[in-house]
């Protein structure tokens, strides 16, 4: 499985960061069994904890986890981060969250193609691109 990988460059001072969006080997729509068996700390434990906690009432929930890219209002800086929604058919139990590690506003999940520039996370500017062209796919 693969997703895109997107690259991101301050026209200020030229860092560049590379993005994650879609499923990977291991983050990708999964069942409880899937889970457990793949035998890796793949999600932040909190989230680890309500999927083990659901888990005991709704034994056939799936975890649906993407890479997304997500985007604090106040900083505008940009986070890659693996959301995870747990869903019981067609119902939705949980969906983790997350805060910016500079001022704790919750993020917003973004849409990265209609997402034109951001704050660079290094020299603080408003000069942070995407890259034309620089779509690669990954494997993880
Ligand atoms: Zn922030
Ligand atoms: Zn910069």
């Amino acid at each position: 499985m693969a997703g895109h990988e997107f690259s991101y460059k301050c026209k200020h001072c030229a860092f560049e960061e590379y993005f994650k969006q879609g499923h990977g080997y291991l983050v990708r729509p999964q069942s409880f069994q899937e889970y457990k068996n793949t035998n890796q700390k793949l999600f932040h434990y909190e989230i680890h904890n309500k999927i083990v906690r659901l888990y005991l009432t709704h034994p056939d929930l799936t975890i649906n986890a993407t890479f997304q890219v997500y985007k604090c209002p106040k900083c505008n800086i940009l986070h890659d981060k693996v959301q995870v929604t747990l869903t019981e058919g067609d119902k939705s139990l949980h969906t983790n969250r997350f805060k910016c590690n500079r001022c704790k506003s919750r993020l917003k999940l973004t849409n990265i193609h209609r997402l034109k520039k951001a704050r660079c996370p290094v020299c603080g500017k408003i000069s942070y691109q995407r890259q034309k062209m620089q779509v690669r796919l990954w494997q993880s």
